[in-house]
């Protein structure tokens, strides 16, 4: 998925507590092979239609809710606008109007069908995928799961920006965790938290800095983006949620949040 994870386990036996890490970055490497677009065997990235694995079947489903909600700020299927940014960032020149008007006719939520009863997933030909705004908050859910199935709740998963955690870790209310666009700490068990924005990835062409979040209006990466961090029962839900709210005006952005009661959104 393009992101170094951490894990940190609290327990007092070391020996069970390397396994039950062991088991929960295998836990995260089935993921990757199944929803990274880094990897050209990956699921996503062979899938045509039909039935896919539970794990894709449920991103997709969030990923196609949080579409609909947020209008298609929010959309797995900008993969070729996505590539052409990657491209930008490395050649430092921006894509031409043309490219970034082809790249978006092969975009759009609408492209994805899923069919519930059945269970099956129909794509229009050409979609490509990027869960890179997505992936890594179901992943650190579920290799917490993993930690906590093994008997290790005192948990946390931090996949870059994307961190879950379990129960508190011994004698404290909570994980401390900061933002890095904040100096202050929240303290929060049993939830996710997410932060999109461009402090780490971004690309400055003709003294306009862009960020690796794109607009799916423009084609473009998004200029003077402000970081947000988002608070959520899961990964599955703060991930794709800050991301969202990154592309969203502010106003659009309260909106949607309003639709998932138990969330909660931190800016500057
Ligand atoms: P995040 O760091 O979770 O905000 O996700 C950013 C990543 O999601 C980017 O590196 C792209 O791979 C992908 N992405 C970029 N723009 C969007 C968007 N508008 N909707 C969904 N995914 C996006
Ligand atoms: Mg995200």
């Amino acid at each position: 998925m393009g992101t170094l994870f951490r894990v940190v386990v609290h327990g007092d036996d070391a020996a069970a507590a390397q396994q039950a890490m062991d088991a929960a970055f295998a836990r995260g490497r089935e993921l990757d092979a199944r929803l990274s677009d880094y990897r050209p065997d990956s699921e996503i990235n062979r899938l045509t239609h039909g039935r896919v694995s539970d794990d894709l079947w449920t991103v997709l489903v969030m990923a196609q809710r949080i579409a609909r909600e947020s209008n298609g700020a929010f959309d797995v299927t900008l993969g070729p606008v996505v590539r052409l940014w990657r491209e930008a960032r490395r050649t430092r020149r921006l894509p031409s109007e043309a490219e970034r008007t082809r790249a978006r006719a092969q975009s759009g939520w609408q492209r994805v069908r899923l069919d519930e009863a059945a269970r099956t997933v129909a794509i229009d030909p050409g979609t490509r995928f990027d869960f890179g705004g997505i992936a890594k908050g179901y992943a650190a859910d579920e290799m917490l799961a993993v930690l906590r199935e093994r008997g290790f709740p005192r948990s946390l998963v931090a996949a870059g920006g994307d961190i879950a955690v379990g129960d508190a870790p011994p004698g404290q209310l909570g994980w401390r965790i900061k933002p890095d666009w904040t100096n202050e700490q929240l303290t929060l068990k049993n939830c996710a938290v997410s932060t999109s924005g461009d402090s780490e990835q971004w690309v400055e062409i003709g003294g306009e800095r862009y960020s690796h979040i794109v607009d799916p209006r423009t084609g473009l990466g998004l200029r003077n983006s402000s970081p947000v961090t988002v608070i959520a029962p899961r990964g599955l839900l703060a991930d794709p949620l800050a991301t969202a709210l990154s592309v969203l005006p502010r106003e659009e952005g309260a909106h949607l949040l309003r639709r998932f009661p138990g969330v909660r959104a931190v800016r500057p």
